[in-house]
């Protein structure tokens, strides 16, 4: 009776952020192993160094100073930040181009910048990872041995004055289980997709079908 009238929505723009240390990049790398056929994840835009094993236009668009600031001024990115000295940003394009298309986008970046991408697309999905509790937190960072010690105090400081941020987040994911957690993003997303504020244009063409049967129409 209905012709297929469903699936006509833009993408999802996901955003999974939360502490530094919490296991964000693990757990990106394994859903998108998971289930890279399905989700697009935004290559983000820095200035800060290559670490070892890192590939430009793969991990990061590894950029200069004025190079990043560069992509500010022609407004090409979404939302950027200063981290830790160094600027991190999401391209413009890349995000809009694929939403618009309706495919589901994924930024991994840290909270200001999630809270920025909230400002611009309120429907966006903002996820918050947090290990199970804080000493796992520090063991994380120290244990990763990507930075210095003065770093790493500086990332721990800054994670409480972020603790204030988690309630304007959607989801609040605890990163004790990894294999659990990479499953809860993915469900969470999947079942996203279905909330009825997100499937507007879809329920005014039932609408549109059903007029027909309107009493006392009778067209
Ligand atoms: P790292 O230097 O360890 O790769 O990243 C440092 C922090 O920057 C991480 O919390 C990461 O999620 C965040 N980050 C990466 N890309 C972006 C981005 O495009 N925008 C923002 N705001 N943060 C980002």
């Amino acid at each position: 009776l209905f012709r297929s009238i469903m699936i006509k929505r833009k993408g999802l723009v996901t955003v999974l952020s939360g502490f530094s240390g919490a296991g964000k990049g693990t757990i990106m790398k394994h859903l998108m192993e998971r289930h890279g056929d399905i989700y697009n994840l935004s290559i983000s835009a820095t200035s800060r160094a290559p670490r070892t094993g890192e590939v430009d236009d793969r991990d990061y668009f590894f950029k200069s100073r004025e190079e990043f600031e560069a992509m500010i001024d022609a407004g090409q990115l979404l939302e950027y930040t200063q981290f830790n000295g160094n600027y991190y940003g999401t391209p413009r394009d890349y995000v809009v181009d694929l939403t618009e298309k309706g495919q589901d986008v994924i930024l991994e970046i840290e909270i200001n910048g999630a809270l920025q991408v909230r400002e611009m697309y309120p429907e966006a999905l903002l996820l918050f990872v947090t290990p199970p509790d804080a000493t796992s937190l520090k063991e994380r960072l120290v244990g990763r041995g990507t930075e210095a010690p003065d770093v790493i105090e500086q990332r721990l400081a800054l994670s409480y004055e972020q603790s204030f941020q988690m309630d304007k987040y959607d989801y609040f994911i605890v990163n004790d289980d990894l294999d659990a957690c990479v499953r809860q993003v993915h469900e969470i997303i999947q079942a996203e997709r279905y909330r009825c504020f997100r499937n507007k244009e879809n329920i005014l063409e039932m609408q549109d079908e059903l007029k027909v049967f309107a009493k006392g129409d009778k067209k």
